[in-house]
């Protein structure tokens, strides 16, 4: 049961980058669930059947385009399928990220250029072939799929990190500059979520951050957390919200001493 009304996105079309795996297609099933019309984007095309085929099958309306998101002309010519199938564009969520844990001593030149390139020219790639193809006539909604730690220092994260530093900019000045267009343009940076491939991924620092007791909720979060807060932003009830970068991830963020008082 959501806590949103059911058709709070009726009539809108959105794409969701990334939107094959994980956090993107948890985002895409949220959309559909409350109305959108969905399109998702990524490399892998049996991913993206399977998921497309996944999402339509629950009685959701879905396409899918495959598309580096590195490269400008596959990027327009996915704003180009969804213009064509749907006439209009009204939400991008930027989710698709590349990460791999390395120290700044072992991550190769092109390591460190291949995740900026994904995780923030990408993100710029999709906003600025959206923003001409539809936004900047008619306005819509930007949501960036950040991450938790480029405030701090992060060991194995350098690249990740300075990558995910420039989408919180680049959120930023898009909401300057596109806010008198219509446009809003706002971030979520999501704890590590237990339920995902991405932490899967990583090393046991993550894992046990994922699993509970290091945040202030103390439990933890899961894919939904973030569509739901991705469901927020790109709705009506966000309407007066542009250019904030959201953590969601249960005050893990905030929590400098991290004691925990025991329960009563
Ligand atoms: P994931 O399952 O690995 O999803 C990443 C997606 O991005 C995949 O579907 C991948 O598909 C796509 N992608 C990668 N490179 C691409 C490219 N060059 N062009 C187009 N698509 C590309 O990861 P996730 O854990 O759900 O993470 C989703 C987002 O949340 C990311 O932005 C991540 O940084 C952020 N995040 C996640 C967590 C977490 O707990 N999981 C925590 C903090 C932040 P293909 O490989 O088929 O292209």
């Amino acid at each position: 049961m959501s806590a949103f009304r059911d058709d709070i996105l009726a009539s809108r079309v959105a794409l969701v980058t990334g939107g094959a795996t994980g956090l993107g297609k948890e985002i895409a099933r949220a959309f559909g669930q409350h109305g959108a019309r969905v399109c998702i984007a990524s490399r892998k095309q049996e991913n993206l059947e399977a998921a497309c085929h996944e999402l339509q099958s629950e009685g959701l309306d879905c396409m899918w385009v495959a598309c580096d998101i590195r490269e400008p002309e596959q990027v327009e010519h996915v704003v180009a399928e969804v213009m064509d199938r749907h006439g209009r564009l009204d939400i991008v969520v930027n989710n698709a990220a590349g990460n791999f844990p390395a120290p700044i001593t072992g991550l190769s030149y092109n390591g460190f250029k291949t995740i900026v390139d994904i995780d923030l020219r990408g993100t710029y790639n999709v906003t600025k072939a959206a923003f001409e193809a539809y936004l900047k006539e008619h306005g819509g909604h930007v949501v960036n799929i950040s991450a938790p730690f480029q405030n701090l220092g992060v060991s194995m994260q350098a690249h990740v990190a300075a990558a995910k530093a420039g989408v919180d900019s680049l959120t930023r000045t898009c909401a300057v500059e596109f806010g008198p267009y219509g446009i809003r343009v706002n971030a979520i940076a999501p704890g590590a979520m237990a339920d995902t491939e991405g932490v899967a991924r990583f090393a046991d620092t993550a894992k046990k951050m994922a699993g509970g007791g290091t945040n202030p909720l103390g439990y933890v979060g899961a894919k939904r957390d973030i569509a739901n807060a991705a469901l927020f932003l790109a709705s009506d009830a966000a309407s007066y919200v542009t250019g904030q970068v959201f953590a969601v991830d249960g005050g893990a963020g905030i929590d400098m001493m991290k004691m925990r008082l025991p329960h009563e």
